[in-house]
């Protein structure tokens, strides 16, 4: 009997599992309520696809692990995305200070279009994989608490109920997983949310002569003053453009839609460096607004009693502040959860346990980067859902602490970066070598002013239609 595998929802977490069930499923079918493009368009179901992506090595990692036969990096890369050292390539002015650019890149992430790399990886599972994709709404879960048989859905012919094997909700941010599983009678899901407010305004530029090779620069949000917070970056993506991402937090910090406000927003950040550069660049786009941003997590590894047959991965599991960077990376890293325990349990899909499995280990990296992320959001004023308690005061002095030696030291500013690219957990930040270096603090003094070469210096000068 052929043994089929249901995935709800095409994005980043949805195509990834798919490529990890063809290993094991004669049939996988991706069910996506949206229209698919044939090109790196966005579309209307990837909301955030307007905003700043910066895809983190921990993430590219475990696509390379999931899609057969493809090198990942390569094939970003040849669509047009651009490879940032994190050591060496990036202008960065924390709350401590500017981070040193170092000689050593460090690891990189990718940046691009969501729309680039949604087409980019959707395209290379469906060519190197049997998996198909298929347009329909699901509008529930079919089965029992004991076990997921499928699910039910609508297109333009009508509803029907498709029978699975296996079904991975990766139907994100928006999915209606709770309502799915009361429905077969889990009721005990505990949710949370944190919530700082968070609204990113995002405008394209076309990148300026000679500006090509400007590090990415960003100026980030400092939640420790009792403000809200006010970040603004520019990163380099596909198609010689620039991507102008600025986000702030409620009561105060939001950035605005009004494109001369825009400017007015990054030349006003603590380094008005991203207004400097964009001061005089043409720009491509209006600016494009975006609100659902807070950190929401469901606990669905703690339910008492798990279906059988049932993942969920994805923004379906959680979601976090974008300001981070790590939702698409702990997609990836969910999706290599799943391909690792298909693999240890044989050709078993249906194997009682497997799916609880799954959901316990793809709770890891959602632990890692809600800690990172709730921790500061805790701070900003007029977080809802989160106040800063005990562990957060001790785990904010040590974070503090260990960004200020890193403006300064290469072994601190390392563990940083491993942290964020989520190659690491977070015990990474407690490894002796690193406390040390905490604690000694910077060996070099912070750079004063943005660390650019004389270059990059002349470059920012000519560009900068502020007078400042
Ligand atoms: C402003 C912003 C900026 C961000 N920046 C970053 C960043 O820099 N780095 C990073 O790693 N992450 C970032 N993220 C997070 C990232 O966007 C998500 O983590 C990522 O999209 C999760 O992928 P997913 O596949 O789970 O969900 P999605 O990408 O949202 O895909 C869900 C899919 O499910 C489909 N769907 C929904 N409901 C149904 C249904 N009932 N039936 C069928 N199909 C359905 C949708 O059409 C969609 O295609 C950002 C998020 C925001 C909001």
């Amino acid at each position: 009997m052929s043994r089929r595998a249901v995935v709800i929802g095409a994005g980043l977490a949805g195509m990834l599992a798919a490529a990890a069930l063809s290993a094991v499923a004669d049939e996988v079918v991706v069910l996506d309520r949206d229209d698919l493009p044939e090109g790196p368009e966005h579309r209307k179901g990837l909301p955030q696809g307007r905003h700043a992506h910066l895809l983190m090595a921990g993430g590219l990692g475990s696509m390379e692990d999931l899609v057969p036969g493809v090198d990942m990096r390569k094939h970003l890369l040849a669509a047009g995305a651009h490879e940032i050292p994190l050591g060496s390539g990036m202008a960065a002015l924390t709350p401590e200070g500017w981070l040193r650019r170092w000689r050593h890149p460090g690891p990189s992430m990718l940046t691009c279009t969501r729309a680039l790399l949604d087409w980019a990886v959707r395209g290379a599972v469906l060519d190197s994989t049997g998996v198909v994709v298929r347009k329909a709404r699901v509008l529930e879960l079919t089965g029992s608490r004991q076990c997921v048989t499928g699910v039910r859905l609508s297109t333009a012919a009508g509803e029907e109920e498709l029978a699975a094997d296996f079904v991975v909700d990766a139907s994100g941010r928006g999915s209606r997983i709770v309502t799915w599983l009361a429905g077969l009678g889990v009721d005990d899901v505990r949710e949370k949310t944190v919530d700082a407010g968070l609204v990113n305004a995002t405008r394209l530029y076309r990148t300026p002569e000679g500006a090509g090779r400007f590090p990415l620069t960003m100026v980030q949000a400092d939640p420790y003053q009792g403000r809200p917070g006010r970040s603004g970056m520019v990163l380099p993506i596909e198609g010689d453009r620039w991507m102008v991402s600025l986000a702030g937090t409620r009561g105060g910090g939001e950035p605005p839609s009004d494109p001369d406000e825009f400017l007015r927003y990054t030349l006003e950040l603590p380094d008005p460096i991203v207004g400097r550069l964009i001061s005089g660049a043409e720009p491509l786009t209006d600016v494009h607004v975006s609100r659902s941003t807070s950190n929401h997590r469901r606990y669905l590894e703690k339910v008492r009693s798990w279906p059988d047959r049932l993942v969920v991965l994805g923004d379906a599991l959680a979601t976090f502040n974008p300001a981070y960077g790590q939702g698409m990376s702990v997609a990836a890293l969910g999706a290599r959860e799943l391909a690792r325990e298909l693999r240890r349990s044989g050709s078993g899909l249906g194997q009682p346990g497997l799916a609880r499995r799954v959901q316990r280990r793809a709770a890891r990296p959602v632990e890692a980067a809600w800690t990172m992320a709730v921790s500061q959001d805790v701070w900003y004023p007029g977080t809802r859902g989160g106040s800063p308690g005990l562990a957060d005061r001790l785990v904010t002095a040590y974070t503090r602490r260990m960004i200020r030696t890193a403006t300064g030291s290469y072994t601190a500013a390392s563990a940083l970066w491993d942290v964020m690219s989520m190659t690491t957990g977070p015990a990474r930040l407690l490894r002796p070598s690193t406390v040390l270096a905490t604690l000694s603090g910077p060996p070099l003094p912070a750079a004063v002013g943005a660390p650019l070469t004389e270059d990059e210096r002349a470059v920012l000068r000519r560009l900068d239609r502020t007078g400042g």
